[in-house]
């Protein structure tokens, strides 16, 4: 795939907002996502046919010459297959934008490229399975690259090809002002809706900007160490072992938290799609349907909270420090140790925030002037003593505060962490930048990022492309679902 080469003095940036649309325009993008979700499953058994034929062939011990031809997998291949077959296969596929079923085939393309690519050990990381069929429940998205995307001039519609004008619930002014003014061009616009069944779309554009900090604001420290906390969200300390900032979890989370929990002990009291006793599915009932959508909306609204906040907290230190340090997320080792669930809610809101606050630092050093430097992920910043250097073999989470054996100092553990990210900022040289966020990271191609969402969601399997990663958004819906 060409990459795509981004102008000098241009970054790719992206615009979300929440969309309004009528009844009809709602059933109208559900059409589209199941579209997309359609062409997928359609061509994916198809594949999947061929490849099942040629193996039972093989089997037979037929020559190689002699079996079904094979099919191919680019998109170009899948997008000629499906074009040729869409009049038997989905005779309504004429309601909907060629771009939904473009969006699917895409999907696909990528998911079969990275599996073929894992089993000829074209790839790092955990082995990528063989592409699954996306069920109906499963929050998708589209993206439109051509035809009519426009923002509205009285700055409160957009318009999509086939969608038309549809309302937003934001003011699109920012955008609206950039375009007019020529410092910003349209490259797609992605739309997606969330469990909690909202719309959005996100505008992904190129905006032309000068490399600066603003001019009100003074660099305070010329390296920081970020540690991203259990406890706090952000704790943040220069070399010479100044605490410079502490961002606490915003208080409504803690709210939202216990919410969660009350309602998830409400719906396992409800009957749900799984009957325990006889092992069996069935259809679950109204109020364990509506018991679904609150712990949808509370998780939609717990992760804005928390988005709002990494976003202040990471323009500050974009603009307010030359260089930021951050630990690198072990995404690899995470799913190896069991995931999420195994190592508790607690360590994986951390995990994801660091993954978010890694993001948003790598485009916001970028659009500040300042630079972005990422710790090695065997760089052992919690088990090293910030006085002495002397290093613990092991320190559980559960021990909130750094003890050192040798020297006796006693300091908080995450602000302990974060001065020694901080020291390790300063040792790397200014030529080593790292901060254009498309650089390699130790094992980035183990991410299956489902953001999903993240490019909008959108990001499913898109977010391995060059491009996707670049325009990795400020304000995209999580792919981190469930970890609100
Ligand atoms: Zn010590």
């Amino acid at each position: 795939m060409a990459r795509f080469e981004i102008p000098d003095g241009w970054v790719a940036q992206a615009y979300r907002y929440a969309l309004d649309p009528t009844p009809a325009q709602e059933r109208s993008l559900a059409s589209h996502i199941g579209a997309a979700r359609f062409a997928r499953n359609y061509m994916l058994r198809l594949v999947k046919a061929v490849l099942d034929q040629r193996d039972a062939e093989r089997s037979y011990d037929l020559a190689e010459s002699e079996l079904t031809p094979g099919m191919g997998w680019s998109l170009p291949a899948l997008r000629r297959v499906w074009n040729a077959r869409k009049g038997a296969a989905a005779p309504w596929w004429r309601e909907n934008s060629k771009e939904a079923y473009n969006t699917g085939l895409d999907s696909l393309a990528r998911s079969l490229e990275g599996w073929s690519k894992s089993r000829n050990g074209g790839r790092v990381g955990r082995p990528v399975g063989f592409p699954r069929f996306h069920a109906k429940r499963r929050r998708g998205s589209v993206r439109f690259t051509t035809g009519a995307i426009r923002v509205a001039p009285d700055r409160h519609h957009v318009t999509l090809p086939r969608l038309g004008s549809i309302r937003t619930h934001e003011s699109t002014r920012k955008l609206a002002h950039r375009l007019e003014a020529g410092t910003a061009r349209t490259l797609s616009a992605t739309v997606t809706s969330d469990s909690a069944g909202r719309w959005f779309v996100a505008f992904q554009v190129l905006v032309r900007r000068a490399a600066a900090r603003p001019a009100h604001v003074g660099v305070r420290h010329e390296v920081v160490g970020v540690d991203i906390g259990v406890r706090d969200l952000l704790v943040v300390a220069a070399p010479d072992g100044t605490a410079v900032a502490r961002v606490p979890a915003p208080r409504s989370l803690a709210g939202a938290q216990a919410r969660l929990r009350a309602l998830q002990h409400k719906a396992d009291r409800q009957q749900g799609p799984y009957d325990r006793e006889s092992q069996q599915k069935r259809q679950p009932s109204n109020r364990w349907q509506r018991t679904q959508a609150r712990i949808g909306r509370t998780h939609a609204r717990a992760a804005n909270v928390r988005r709002d906040a990494l976003h202040k907290a990471t323009t500050k230190l974009a603009q307010q420090h030359r260089t930021i340090t951050v630990e690198t997320l072990n995404v690899s080792g995470m799913r190896a140790r069991g995931g999420r669930r195994k190592r508790g809610l607690n360590r994986a809101l951390a995990d994801a925030a660091l993954a978010r606050v890694r993001r948003m630092l790598a485009y916001k050093t970028i659009w500040y002037g300042s630079r972005l430097v990422e710790a090695d992920r065997w760089y052992p910043s919690s088990k090293t003593c910030s006085a002495c250097g002397s290093r613990k073999p092991r320190l559980p989470l559960a021990e909130r505060s750094y003890q050192c054996d040798n020297c006796g100092i006693g300091l908080d553990r995450d602000l302990n962490a974060a001065i020694n990210l901080a020291r390790l900022g300063e040792t790397r040289p200014l030529s080593e930048l790292s901060s254009s966020g498309s650089g390699p990271v130790a094992g980035r191609g183990a991410v299956q990022e489902t953001e999903p969402a993240t490019v909008g969601d959108a990001a499913g399997c898109e977010a391995s492309t060059p491009l996707q990663q670049l325009l990795d958004q400020p304000g995209t819906a999580s792919s981190q679902g469930g970890a609100a």
